[in-house]
């Protein structure tokens, strides 16, 4: 079968590969629609983020290898033995890191908190090849009401859910999220519909702001047309926000906001507030920990996301309750657009993309 592989940081091919055979607990799948996270599309480069180290060490010592694709929505073509949740023929999506089932966490049945399991497209191979063999404790069945496309964004989504979750809102909370790329945009529908009162979103695009007010934002700020903090406060008479979602960061390189937006988000935020990290920022911060400290704030990581969370967002697509459509701006044919899909998700600012650019795998 055909497969992109890494032969280094920024040299993918097309090889040809032995194709996989289903195993017990696993699920051959011809992927249908894939799309690269910003954090593979960065590493594909070379950029340092999230998994940089393991990545390297992994290219210096095995390549040419097969990796990423965690976002995808696949047929299922085969299932090993032991497999009962899925059947040939159903539509699927996965989330990403997997618990692995034998440490104490695991076998407590505390495996949301296991950080030893395979991560898909990282661990294991992922869906830039003709074929994959996916675990079946990943994988969720696809409501027919969602397209391809969506379902290619379902892993992203449950990531979201999880983030929005770890906020903890209160019925009317004042919520502000920097950031409206995908997970943006997908932190505001779902603390939307989980309670939300107010929510302030903010970017630099004027295209991300219109996509934002679309999808329910009561106020889209750019954070480039003034003093984005004070605007936010003179919102929320002088408190700040009850939660503010900081998915912005990272590399300015790709058109990130650096540290700026989390700098931005720990002013915006009222005392006792909590600040959600949702971005990667790819190396050490230097960050006023008194200045937290004096405030008594909150600043918390999003948990892993579970089947749980990953079930829930079909439930959400497939009601429309949250749509992705709007978001996804970039749908390329065939598989060997991959590279491009790469490209084009390395610098969403540059090709005014807001969700990953998609590849449909078949043309
Ligand atoms: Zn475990």
């Amino acid at each position: 079968m055909k497969a992109w592989r890494f032969h280094a940081f920024g040299d993918l091919r097309l090889d040809d590969v032995p194709e996989p055979t289903a195993a017990a607990g696993h699920v051959l799948v011809e992927p249908i629609c894939v799309q690269p996270s910003v954090t593979e599309a960065q590493l594909a480069q070379g950029i340092p983020t999230l998994a940089y180290d393991r990545v390297k060490r992994r290219l210096e010592t095995e390549a040419p290898l097969q990796l990423f694709g965690h976002e995808f929505c696949a047929r299922v073509l085969e299932v090993g033995p032991g497999v009962t949740r899925v059947k040939p023929g159903d539509r699927v999506a996965a989330r990403a890191k997997l618990p692995c089932g034998q440490c104490p966490l695991c076998l407590s049945e505390r495996s949301t908190l296991c950080r030893k399991g395979p991560v898909i497209g990282f661990d294991l191979p992922g869906c830039f090849a003709e074929r994959a063999l996916i675990p079946e404790i990943a994988l969720t069945l696809v409501d027919e009401r969602i397209s391809d496309s969506e379902a290619a964004c379902l892993q992203s989504l449950s990531d979201s859910v999880a983030a929005v979750e770890t906020a903890g809102l209160q019925v009317a909370d004042t919520v502000v999220i920097f950031g409206q790329g995908s997970m943006g945009l997908e932190c505001l529908q779902i603390a939307r519909i989980s309670g939300a009162g107010r929510i302030i979103t903010v970017d630099v695009r004027d295209e991300a702001l219109a996509v934002s007010r679309e999808l329910g934002a009561d106020h889209a700020l750019n954070a480039n047309a003034g003093d984005v903090v004070a605007a936010i406060r003179d919102l929320t008479e002088g408190n700040g926000a009850d939660v503010v979602f900081e998915c912005a960061g990272g590399s300015p390189k790709q058109g990130l906001a650096g540290n700026r937006s989390l700098l931005n988000a720990l002013d915006a935020v009222r005392s006792g507030g909590k600040v959600i990290g949702v971005s990667w920022f790819g190396g050490p911060l230097e960050v006023n920990i008194d200045y937290l400290r004096e405030r008594s704030l909150r600043y918390l990581f999003p948990d892993i996301s579970t089947l749980g969370h990953l079930e829930h967002t079909v439930r959400l697509v497939a009601s429309g309750r949250v749509r992705l459509k709007p978001t996804i701006t970039h749908v390329l044919s065939g598989i060997g657009a991959v590279p491009r899909a790469f490209e084009i998700t390395a610098q969403k600012g540059k090709y005014k993309a807001i969700n990953p650019a998609q590849v449909m795998m078949r043309g």
